[in-house]
């Protein structure tokens, strides 16, 4: 049967109560568990799908195309079993789906109310992400409660699985919490009363903590551990130090050598061989030890939150694993790029244009797509990347001067990149789009696969066939796929399924490295192996480098 650990958060947000839940799945697995991870968000929307990165951070695609938080892309680089949709619900979904029973009369003509009927339906969300009973079951679900203990809008959550941890009897579920020590300068003291506060909180509704995981930015000395124990009747080997540190690999090492996988074992009664952190330590060697630095131009719009880029930016420090490099990122502003001279870009090994959406900015990576074209850098475009790098071709080199994608300019003359529904119009006439549609799930979502042709950049990287993950609406347009073609650009991969292009470059003759993917394969790069587009690509840049340099000595 499966077992539960339920990790809540204290005093305040922002914490890396992912991570250590992450961390601690990691552990498990090492110990030859099978794990799983799920996210509990409480707030309203349905998915994360149409909020703003700015708000948010990024959109975290899952294989089977749910729209998720970006923590279950820190569960997936940390554990073996992949996401699903069922990892990751909202209130939103947990009101949808008791409404809807509701409306059917699934209730009998009782008061529908948020105890026990929300409750129940969250405990239900919660079974079924765990498999619980199935044959899918994991040996330990970790449920990770967004928000902060004390919040109004997490209190059902908290209660769902307070019951839940009843419901299922002595042993078979444990709590964690994570908590936050702050360090105050002026008394140069670490002061332990708002983790008191927040397990106070914790207990009042009924919870209390088997574990707790102080966050600070220091280590916290026996003396202090020994106050929280005290106070917050949290055995003392319960109460551990979680500091800052170099590297977020390093995580897993340090709650390891303070007991924590050995005390939820315990709590769980959980017999196993144990934790073997090899993996983790030389992940940890590798990330402090690289050999070169290469520099990357990320040219996009939300750059100023890198939570907004969180999957890109980790599948890029993979890649400069697997090449014993450093990659440094530098996050330009492309909407700037509009005004300001491109020649900025100069200084980088590489130019990666990222996935997006809407006008503003765009004009700025068509620039970088250019400048990456003309100067022979490395370039990569993801999504609307690969579009940017499309339409710029096709002004600049197929003569389609007024080529534009229908996001931008609905009306455009020359709509290189298009709606399916607009390009696929019999008559051949091009369609306004509905304005009224409903922006949730109406994009292609999740794991398709192409044919990859022989002789490409993409064939050397992917092989014959490519599965990746997808977040877009808008496609290459075919009506214009021939001319594009003729001008000399390469679409190396079209979908098995629907012959939509997947993958466009330009010929190895041409440019040394240049690729525009439809996809995004970041959402699949793990520490342990990278990701074989992304390696290629630092690669590609750590050579533009060595041949840049070379041809500083010799000039
Ligand atoms: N805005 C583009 C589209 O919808 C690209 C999306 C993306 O980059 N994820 O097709």
């Amino acid at each position: 049967m499966t077992k539960f650990v339920f990790v809540t958060g204290g005093v305040v947000s922002s914490l890396g109560k992912g991570i250590a839940s992450a961390s601690l799945g990691a552990l498990l697995e090492s110990r030859g568990l099978k794990v799983t991870l799920i996210k509990l968000d409480p707030y309203l929307n349905v998915d994360p799908g149409t909020m703003s990165p700015f708000q948010h951070g990024e959109v975290f695609v899952t294989d089977d195309g749910a729209e998720t938080d970006l923590d279950l892309g820190h569960y997936e680089r940390f554990i073996e079993t992949r996401m699903k949709k069922a990892n990751n619900f909202t209130t939103g979904q947990i009101y949808k789906s008791v409404l809807e029973k509701e409306r059917r009369g699934d209730y009998l003509g009782k008061t529908v109310q948020v105890i026990p009927h929300v409750t129940n339906e969250i405990q239900d969300f919660i079974k079924r992400g765990a498999g619980y009973g199935t044959e899918d079951a994991v040996d330990v679900a970790i449920v990770e409660i967004g928000g902060t203990i004390g919040d109004i809008e997490s209190l059902p959550f908290v209660e769902a699985v307070r019951q839940l941890s009843l419901r299922l009897g002595p042993n078979q579920a444990a709590f964690v919490h994570l908590t936050y020590v702050p360090w105050i300068a002026a008394a140069g003291e670490l002061k332990t009363k708002p983790t008191q506060h927040t397990v106070q909180k914790l207990r009042e509704i009924g919870i209390q903590p088997d574990a707790l995981l102080c966050r600070a930015d220091r280590a916290i000395p026996d003396d202090e551990r020994e106050k929280i124990s005290l106070f917050t009747n949290v055995a003392l080997w319960g109460v551990i130090s979680m500091p800052d540190v170099d590297t977020i690999y390093r995580v897993p090492r340090v709650l390891h050598e303070q007991g924590l996988d050995g005390l939820i074992c315990d709590k769980l009664r959980l017999n196993t061989p144990p934790a073997n952190l090899k993996r983790w330590d030389n992940l940890v060697h590798e990330v402090l030890n690289p050999q070169r630095e290469v520099s990357i131009a990320m040219v996009g719009k939300y750059v100023d939150l890198s939570d907004s880029y969180k999957s890109l930016n980790e599948a890029l420090r993979h890649a400069g694993m697997k090449n014993h490099a450093k990659v440094s990122i530098t996050y330009i502003d492309s909407e700037n790029l509009e005004s300001e001279t491109v020649e900025q870009l100069e200084r980088f090994d590489a130019i990666l244009v990222p996935g997006g959406f809407g006008k503003r900015g765009v004009e700025g990576k068509i620039k970088a797509a250019r400048f990456a074209r003309e100067t022979k850098v490395p370039y990569l475009g993801i999504c609307l990347g690969m579009q940017v790098a499309t339409i710029e071709f096709a002004r600049h080199v197929a003569g389609l001067t007024q080529a534009n994608s229908t996001e931008f300019e609905p009306e455009g003359a020359q709509p290189v990149i298009a709606l399916i529904t607009e390009w696929k119009d019999e008559d051949g006439t091009i369609k306004t789009r509905d304005e009224n549609s409903d922006l949730g799930g109406t994009m292609r979502l999740g794991a398709q696969s192409s044919d990859v042709a022989p002789g490409t950049l993409a064939h050397s990287i992917y092989g014959p066939v490519v599965t990746e993950r997808h977040r877009h609406r808008y496609e290459a347009n075919v009506a214009y796929l021939d001319q594009l073609r003729k001008a000399g650009l390469v679409i190396s991969a079209l979908t098995q399924r629907e012959h939509l292009t997947e993958i466009v470059e330009l010929p190895q003759a041409v440019h040394p490295w240049f690729m525009g993917v439809q996809f995004h394969p970041e959402f699949k790069s793990t520490p342990w192996d990278g990701h074989p587009l992304f390696n290629a690509f630092v690669k590609a840049a750590l050579d533009h480098q060595t041949a840049q340099s070379t041809q500083k000595a010799v000039t």
